[in-house]
């Protein structure tokens, strides 16, 4: 999953597009094409069984031009730096796209969270803050959960912090759970936030919402919730869903809680009752009218882009589009939510637990998910209005406001 180099290079790519676009200079494309820091870190965890293992985890802060860094950190047994590379770029222009005072940046541990006990996570989890302490804080860089990290490991992770810098720092760290400040609405800020995009998208195309089709590939957090809320916020008809073991179709529709309680009492979405079992590529063909990728990376790539059918592509994974499958989606005339436009509603609500940490306050459901339609529906808009004016595609209007905001931040701070 996370092994593949295609994704930097067409994130440079990307840079390199709006270059053109721009008219900055070369030696400025150079500094946008690496990260400002990285810091590998080697973690020995006491196993369970009394052996010792060593776990190899990274911390990438790309730009902080706008502010203080933010990304994920996550845990998979393929992680790679150049993968991390790529997401902390992402999350780069993601923060200056929805105009939030914020770089970016992203972590990870090489480890099967799956293959570790309750009690050795919780180590491992404190070791990497012990690790990277030194470069991360409430105003240099607030890390969050990615894949397979959750709000447990997040708790686990601020009070490790807080522990070495001898007081409660909540603010070090987002997506905590809400009786340790987090954020009412993080939970599904994500697939909510891709979702009031969604919603101008279709305004934007004449698609009506209420029983649209939709197929949603990966069923974690982005997933779930991306399902959970087409049915019901707008009424759709959930037809496919996938895991990492496959996807399921039912033409009548899913009910994506029901498909959820199954996956935890079989492990996997796959033999729902009612529902054909598909395979994940299968998922992404499918004739619907919205299309959701939600859990890897380059997934619709050059060989199966001309097979996507769907009016809207969604894209709340990160990078699942590679750059060569692009002109086929525009000549087919699918409209594409490039990611870091998609899935910026979870890193705005990040944004708003910072802020809510700064000031112990504690903001209500209704207002995060209120302030968070707003921002999002902006923030498409822009793209949309940038994209026509200038009859490029979404994703490069997208990269072209956000990469030109860093470089104005860059400029007006004298750095280049
Ligand atoms: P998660 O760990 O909660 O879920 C990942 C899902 O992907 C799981 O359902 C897993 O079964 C599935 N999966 C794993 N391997 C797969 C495979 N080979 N084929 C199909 N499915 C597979 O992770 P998440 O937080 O939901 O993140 C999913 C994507 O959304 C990632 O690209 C992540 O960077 C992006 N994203 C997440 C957030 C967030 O707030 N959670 C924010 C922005 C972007």
């Amino acid at each position: 999953m996370n092994s593949d180099p295609n994704l930097l290079n067409d994130v440079k790519d990307h840079v390199c597009t709006c270059a053109e676009g721009l008219k900055f200079t070369p030696d400025i494309e150079e500094f946008l094409k690496i990260p400002m820091r990285e810091l590998y870190v080697s973690l020995p965890i006491n196993m369970d069984d009394g052996s010792i293992k060593v776990f190899k985890g990274f911390r990438v802060q790309y730009n902080e031009a706008l502010g203080p860094t933010k990304g994920g950190i996550r845990f998979h047994p393929e992680e790679t730096i150049e993968t991390i590379r790529a997401l902390a770029a992402l999350m780069t222009w993601k923060c200056a796209l929805h105009e939030l005072p914020l770089g970016g940046a992203k972590g990870g541990i090489i480890c099967n969270p799956k293959e570790l006990s309750h009690l050795e996570l919780e180590r491992l989890s404190r070791a990497y803050i012990r690790g990277v302490y030194q470069i991360i804080g409430p105003d240099r860089d607030v890390p969050a959960p990615d894949v397979y990290t959750n709000p447990q490991v997040m708790a686990w992770m601020m009070d490790e912090y807080s522990k070495l810098a001898g007081k409660n720092v909540f603010g070090i760290i987002t997506g905590k759970p809400t009786s340790l400040g987090g954020s009412a609405g993080r939970y599904d800020a994500t697939a909510r936030g891709g979702w009031y995009a969604i919603k101008e998208a279709a305004k934007e195309l004449g698609l009506e919402l209420k029983d649209a089709t939709v197929a949603v590939q990966g069923f974690g957090n982005a997933g779930y919730h991306a399902a959970y809320l087409a049915k019901k916020l707008f009424g759709c008809r959930v037809v496919a869903v996938s895991d990492s073991k496959g996807g399921i179709y039912s033409e009548k529709g899913l009910d994506p809680e029901d498909v959820s309680g199954h996956k935890v009492s079989t492990g996997s979405v796959l033999g729902y009752p009612g529902s054909t079992n598909i395979t994940n590529e299968e998922v992404l063909e499918l004739d619907v009218d919205i299309l959701i990728p939600a859990a890897l990376e380059n997934v619709i790539t050059e060989e199966n882009a001309g097979q996507v059918k769907a009016k809207i592509l969604a894209e709340l994974a990160n990078g699942p589009t590679s750059k060569d499958a692009e002109p086929i989606l525009l000549t087919n005339e699918v409209h594409v939510i490039p990611d870091i436009l998609c899935n910026g509603g979870g890193v705005t609500v990040s944004y708003f637990e910072m802020v809510q940490n700064q000031y112990s306050m504690q903001w209500d459901e209704e207002e995060v998910q209120e302030k968070l339609s707003r921002r999002m529906k902006k923030a498409y808009h822009s793209v949309l209005d940038f994209s026509r004016r200038n009859n490029i595609g979404m994703r490069q209007a997208a990269y072209t406001l956000a990469v030109g905001r860093v470089v104005e931040a860059m400029q007006l701070r004298g750095w280049i």
